[in-house]
């Protein structure tokens, strides 16, 4: 379970969130919407101290994330993050990509983070391209890779911000699916998207931000059938 509680986080001037208080329950899909330049990003690394906070309280587990007492590379290999862009190493094999945090973080051995990025690339649909190069692969193809990468380290929790905007069209699907499956299978989820097909059909709850604050946050079907704040139905009429 994560706790939020009054986050705040400014750049300069620009205050970005607001005074944010949320809890994501274990097994829970959450799908983060909201214009542009609402925070979402910065939210979502917030979570995993990709942004230090200025104020306010994030607990995973129960356990203080700014705490200096718990160690930063510890709450981080809980959580995965997917990104819109796939920042897999280029000159690095598929495979490669995807054991090289669990060797070189986790520690495991060869033969045990190989083993397991192979099940990853198959469960993605990819275990033909474990010896490709990422720049061989398509854009749906590399954001899968991106996925299993993540998953290799074993997360509790998975981010994913934006991530299928960069792709073309026909790619959204697949990737789509991948993280469907993933939410079958239980995991905690926080997916900021412009899905709303995906937040509506695999979401538990949709959380609406506009400048550095969640407006509304509900069910899929209230918030995109019946949101109550005149902000959100604004919104929705832009991007239904
Ligand atoms: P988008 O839908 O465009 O991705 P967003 O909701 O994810 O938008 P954020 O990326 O969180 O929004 O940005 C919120 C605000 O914070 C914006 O005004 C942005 O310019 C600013 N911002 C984000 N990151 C930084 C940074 N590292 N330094 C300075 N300003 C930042
Ligand atoms: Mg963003």
């Amino acid at each position: 379970m994560i706790e939020v509680r009054n986050l705040k986080k400014s750049f300069g001037d620009n205050v970005v969130l607001r005074d944010i208080s949320a809890e994501i329950q274990n097994q829970e899909v959450l799908v983060v919407i909201g214009p542009s330049g609402s925070g979402k990003s910065t939210f979502l690394r917030c979570l995993n101290l990709l942004e230090q906070p200025d104020s306010g309280s994030i607990l995973i587990e129960g356990k203080s994330i700014m705490d200096p007492m718990n160690k930063i590379n510890e709450i981080r290999m809980e959580l995965g993050m997917v990104f819109q862009r796939f920042h897999l190493f280029p000159h690095m094999k598929v495979i490669d990509n995807i054991m090289l945090a669990p060797v070189q973080v986790r520690k495991w051995p060869e033969d045990k983070a190989r083993k397991k990025a192979l099940e990853l690339l198959d469960k993605v649909g990819l275990a033909d391209k474990a010896n490709a190069l990422p720049d061989s692969l398509s854009g749906g193809q590399a954001q899968r890779v991106a996925i299993a990468r993540a998953l290799a380290m074993e997360p509790k929790i998975m981010l994913f911000d934006e991530p299928t905007s960069a792709l073309d069209p026909e790619m959204v699907g697949e990737v789509l699916a991948v993280m469907k499956q993933l939410a079958k299978e239980g995991m905690t989820m926080v997916v900021v998207t412009h899905e709303m097909g995906f937040a509506r059909e695999v979401g538990d709850r949709v959380m609406f931000m506009e400048q550095g604050v969640i407006v509304e946050e509900g069910k899929p079907e209230q918030i995109f059938e019946n949101a109550k704040q005149e902000r959100t139905k604004s919104f929705l009429s832009k991007v239904l």
